[in-house]
Order: C-alpha cells, then sequence, then structure tokens
C-alpha cells in the first residue's frame, strides 16, 4: 500500500532527514585516513541522538549499527567495525533517524584523502544519477521515469546498476510501498502522486551489476571485486514539484 502523506506528516519526515542530513555533514570531516568505521558510527549515534532522534537503523531487521558504511567493492550494508579507512577508499554512509514515529533515510559516498580520478567519475556519476532521478519525479510521472533518469546517466559512464537492491517509501517505516528501481522504461509503474514520500538511492558499480552478500549476513559487494557508490535522498512530491527533505545544505 501507498501512502499519501500531508503536510503534518511530511513535515515529521522533513525533521527526521534534516537530522540525518545534519549528521552527514557533521561525519563528512571525520572521514580520513586512520578513522575507524566503529569511530564514525559511535559519533554519529551521539550526533542523532543530541538532535533529539533515535537510530532508525539499530536493531531493524537485527543490524547491530548506526550506520551502514560501505568501503570500495562493499556496495551497501556494511557493518561498522574496528576497521580503518585508508587514503584512496571510497566510502559510502548510509544513516537513518526516526522522530515523533517518521522516519527519514540518507546515503552519501565520501572520498578518502586523495582519490582516483576513475573512482572520482564513478562517484560524480551516482551524484548525478541521483540527481535526475530526483527531477523525474513529478507527480503524474512514473516510477518508471524516476528509474531511466538514473540508468541514463549510469549507463553513460558504462557503469553497472545493482538490479537486487532499490529505493523505497519513506514514512511510518523505513521501507514502505512502492519499490523505487534505478531502472526502467519512461511511463512505466505506478503514477507518481503528490504526497508520496520517497527514498531514491542509485547503487553503481564501476564494474557489471552484479552483487552477493557477504558470509555477514549484511554486506553487499560487487560480484567482480569493483568498486561501487551509493546517494540517497528521501524526498516528498509536492504540488511544486521534488522537494528533496534529506538536504541540509
Ligand atoms: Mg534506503
Amino acid at each position: 500500500m501507498v501512502h499519501l502523506r500531508n503536510k503534518e506528516e511530511i513535515a515529521k519526515i522533513r525533521h527526521s532527514c534534516r537530522i540525518v542530513s545534519e549528521t552527514l555533514v557533521e561525519l563528512e570531516s571525520m572521514v580520513k585516513p586512520g578513522v575507524t568505521t566503529r569511530e564514525l558510527d559511535t559519533a554519529a549515534e551521539k550526533i542523532i541522538r543530541g538532535k533529539g532522534g533515535v537510530p532508525a537503523f539499530k536493531g531493524l531487521y537485527g543490524f547491530p549499527a548506526t550506520l551502514c558504511i560501505s568501503v570500495n567493492d562493499e556496495v551497501v550494508h556494511g557493518i561498522p567495525a574496528d576497521r580503518i579507512l585508508l587514503e584512496g577508499q571510497i566510502v559510502g554512509i548510509d544513516v537513518g533517524a526516526i522522530t515523533d514515529g517518521y522516519y527519514g533515510d540518507h546515503a552519501r559516498t565520501f572520498e578518502v584523502g586523495a582519490v582516483d580520478e576513475e573512482l572520482r567519475q564513478l562517484v560524480v556519476a551516482t551524484r548525478e544519477s541521483l540527481d535526475l532521478g530526483i527531477a523525474a519525479a513529478v507527480a503524474g510521472a512514473a516510477i518508471g521515469d524516476i528509474g531511466y533518469a538514473v540508468q541514463q546517466r549510469a549507463e553513460q559512464g558504462g557503469y553497472g546498476i545493482v538490479r537486487e537492491l532499490v529505493g523505497h517509501g519513506v514514512g511510518r517505516k523505513l521501507h514502505e510501498d512502492p519499490q523505487v528501481p534505478n531502472y526502467g522504461s519512461p511511463g512505466s509503474g505506478l503514477e507518481l502522486q503528490e504526497g508520496m514520500c520517497l527514498a531514491i538511492e542509485p547503487m553503481i558499480n564501476m564494474g557489471t551489476e552484479k552483487v552477493f552478500t557477504e558470509a555477514d549476513g549484511w554486506t553487499v559487494k560487487t560480484m567482480d571485486g569493483a568498486p561501487s557508490a551509493h546517494f540517497e535522498h528521501t524526498i516528498a512530491i509536492t504540488s511544486n514539484g521534488p522537494e528533496v527533505l534529506s538536504a541540509y545544505r
């Protein structure tokens, strides 16, 4: 069932989204060679709770941490640990928060120190594919228009688009209907309506689209070991077009 949210509900989702956005902005300065992924996780939980939110991922489906931290060939859902980030890596950080019963969901891929140009281009393409997907999310368009926009940009760079994992509705649950694939054809699928709140989240691989889940039951990695990037915003579809709820700056 797809929920259409009223202004009050969207305001609550916006509030949670602002917290996750501020959290990633604060974490950005910590993402440097030498930091451990656990240090980032501990800091994120403190930031979220300090703003009156509750980490949304911790305990959800049994996930053990506040952040999903995914390095290089890890696509999403990496578990924070005593792992040290190294110069030249890319690291996807995904964060969710709940306030007043409503969720916010947001992810960015950061560069650790100086990274190779080829890797930078992957990050740029993934961020641009998200921006294009968001621009396509207007009332009267279709879910497939979002996926088509993402897919066009990713394939232009010759990248693989992860199929198994998709964006989703956001509201009183972290994952609600509808599913929002990062591929599609124009005009296909559910019609977008004012009041829908969606997390759009392209996961783009430098190599093939194929992924697998590690033995820890969580970490999704690329099958060919090539790097992967991930960006995610929660948006609301309004009469004025898509509003990015998780953009703090
Ligand atoms: Mg999500």
